[in-house]
């Protein structure tokens, strides 16, 4: 197939593009190129032929029919996003602007296209989401497709938001849509200023490791090269209005996740363990989510797709990488904001 990939100089999207390319996809991979995307995320494929990159912002509606009409994909795979919960309390107002307005332009540049072609049933547009739509949790339950909406962060809300837009495009013009609401992903290439990159990061350079509140928030953790896999499956074998929750039923405490960071740095570097030590608790994230969990009963069944990597394998595949590629990560921890706690606002 031919695919377009927004955001494909991101964390997932590269994941997805390398993924693509491997197994034979042409891909163009459209992106703005904002403060969280790195070019050198997709270097394995970059000089492949079945690789092209478009430097483009997905509000900018002239620029998606250009690239549309030039490439004539099979489906959009659409990634691009702001995504970093912090920035969105700060700042909200780029969050609805590019996952609200810029998912917008890019169904209607992808519904003007998709008519032009004479409607082709077999054509996809794929929009990733989020488990976060779905709010919190408490201590038990896991969220199904059927879960209600209650989105607690601008990010999410703007996220919610745009799963509404994409449904509706399908109930109303028909066009042949599938989603997909994922749990927290992890692995290579993640930007260094998520949780787990902060945690290997900070220990490396013997910095304090924040937590926030008491750590007991718990998410549901995927590995990234998972993911990749899961949305190709959606995209190729999922059923056209349809929406698939995607997770890797491996639940942990945040401050248990760190502390499995804090042991693989301890084997990898003893002179500097326990790294443990570093830990340090500090003020909550306002309206922080409780606990995310996946029910992936569906994907599972209908289209047979489960994770292969377990969390203790992911998690020493990452610190393995972080520790390998040390030019990667200084890039960009010199750029806005990164190091910095951010989401204080409120
Ligand atoms: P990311 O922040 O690493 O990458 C986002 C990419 O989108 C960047 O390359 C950026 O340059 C690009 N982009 C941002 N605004 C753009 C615009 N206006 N026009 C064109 N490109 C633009 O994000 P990620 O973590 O890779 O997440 C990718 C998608 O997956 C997002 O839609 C996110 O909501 C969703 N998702 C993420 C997670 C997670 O754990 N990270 C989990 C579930 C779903």
């Amino acid at each position: 197939m031919k695919l377009l990939v927004t955001g494909g100089a991101g964390f997932i999207g590269s994941a997805v593009v390398r993924a693509a390319v491997q197994r034979g996809h042409e891909v163009v991979n459209l992106d703005a190129l904002t403060y969280a995307a790195c070019l050198d995320n997709v270097a394995e494929v970059a000089d492949s032929p079945l690789y092209v990159f478009e430097r483009a912002d997905i509000r900018d509606r002239e620029a998606l029919d250009r690239i549309l009409a030039a490439h004539a994909p099979d489906a959009v795979m659409h990634l691009a996003a702001e995504s970093h919960v912090d920035r969105s309390i700060d700042g909200p107002g780029t969050f609805v602007e590019t996952n609200v307005a810029g998912t917008f332009a890019l169904l209607e540049a992808a519904r003007a296209y998709w008519t032009r072609a004479g409607r082709p049933e077999e054509f996809r547009f794929h929009h990733i989401s989020t488990d976060e739509v779905f709010g919190s949790l408490g201590p038990d339950g896991r969220f199904s497709e059927s879960s209600p909406y209650a989105p607690n962060s601008p990010y999410a809300a703007s996220k919610a938001a745009s799963d509404h837009l994409v449904r509706a495009w399908h109930e109303t013009y028909g066009l042949p849509v599938v989603l997909s609401n994922c749990s927290n992903n992890y692995g290579p290439f993640h930007f260094p200023e998520k949780l787990i990159p902060v945690v290997i990061l900070n220990a490396l350079a013997g910095r304090e490791i924040p937590v926030y509140g008491s750590g007991e928030n718990v998410r549901d953790w995927l590995f990234v090269e998972d993911h990749a896999d899961a949305l190709l499956t959606v995209l190729t074998r999922g059923r056209p209005g349809r929406s698939y929750n995607i997770g890797g039923e491996a639940e942990a405490r945040n401050i248990d996740l760190v502390r499995m960071i804090c042991r693989l740095l301890d084997a990898r570097r003893p002179e500097a363990a326990p790294h443990e030590r570093l830990v340090t608790f500090v003020a909550d994230r306002p309206g922080h989510d409780l606990r995310y969990a996946i029910d992936p009963s569906r994907i599972r069944e209908e289209l047979g797709w489960r994770p292969q990597v377990t969390l203790e394998e992911g998690l020493a595949r990452t610190v393995d990488w972080y520790l390998a590629n040390r030019a990667w990560w200084e890039a960009l921890q010199a750029r806005d904001g990164v190091g910095r706690r951010l989401g204080t606002v409120a």
